[in-house]
């Protein structure tokens, strides 16, 4: 899987990337994640000013990114994806679009082959490359959009980052076997591991203990009974 990001910030990837799960995907060639700054894609400046955003048609705070920067850095990146056979997904991130979730990130995995993300910025991108890359669909080239969430960040390279990482562990290969084997079993988010019984007063520098005493904090008994079954129930209830 391939994955294209559009932003005028590609270094905030950076350390993400490198880590864990995600750096030996890129090094095994699970995945690969290329940049395209739409600032490079401005016209030559006359006063050496990148337009990148400019004030918003109709008034109102905040400025709104330009079409044609990001629409000729998406071009760039379908340009460098040779293979004929590719299937290419393109996505740009509204607050207010459909939510993004597992099962979408299931099937963008099994879909496609080359992801493209539109980090927006500001007060978002001017509305005409929605249009237009919604117009330029076509069988090998489809236009999505999605929310990460009932909330506003600063800008898509979160979102981006969260899709990419979603999708990526949808991959075979890209998860070891044994991060692999425990997608597919029940899961809880509740999990413990030892000691058996911990034992801690918490407190701060300035108000050591809280109570003053130490606390006893057990593991729940059905994870220590080795009853598979109950230990299934018991993870679908804490789900
Ligand atoms: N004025 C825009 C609105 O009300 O929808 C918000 C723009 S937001 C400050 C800047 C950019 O961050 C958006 O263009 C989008 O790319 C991204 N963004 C912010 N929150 C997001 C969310 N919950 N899901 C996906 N993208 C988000």
């Amino acid at each position: 899987m391939n994955f294209h990001i559009i932003t005028i910030f590609p270094e905030a990837f950076d350390s993400y990337l490198k880590e864990s799960i995600l750096g030996r995907a890129i090094e095994s060639k699970h995945i690969s994640v290329k940049f395209y700054n739409p600032r490079g894609f401005v016209k030559a400046p006359k006063n050496n000013y990148k337009p990148i955003d400019d004030k918003p048609y109709g008034g109102g705070p905040g400025m709104v990114m330009r079409a044609e920067p990001i629409l000729k850095a998406v071009e760039k990146s379908i340009s460098k994806i040779k293979n004929k056979k590719s299937k290419i997904l393109i996505i740009n991130f509204i607050p207010s679009a459909e939510k993004f979730t597992t099962s979408i990130a299931k099937n963008i995995s099994k879909k496609y082959t080359d992801i493209i993300l539109i980090c927006g910025r500001y007060e978002g991108i001017d509305a005409r490359v929605d249009k237009i890359l919604r117009q330029a669909q076509d069988k090998s080239l489809k236009f999505e959009r999605f929310s990460i969430g009932d909330y506003v960040l600063t800008g898509g390279e979160l979102p981006a980052m969260v899709l990419l990482d979603s999708v990526s562990r949808q991959i075979p290969g890209v998860l070891g076997k044994f991060e692999s084997l425990e997608e597919e079993r029940v899961s809880s988010s509740e999990v413990y591991t030892r000691p058996e019984v911990l034992e801690h007063s918490f407190g701060f520098a300035h108000d050591k203990k809280i109570n003053g005493k130490i606390k006893k904090y057990k593991v729940p008994k059905v994870l220590l009974s080795g009853n598979h079954k109950l230990i299934d129930e018991w993870k679908k209830n804490t789900k």
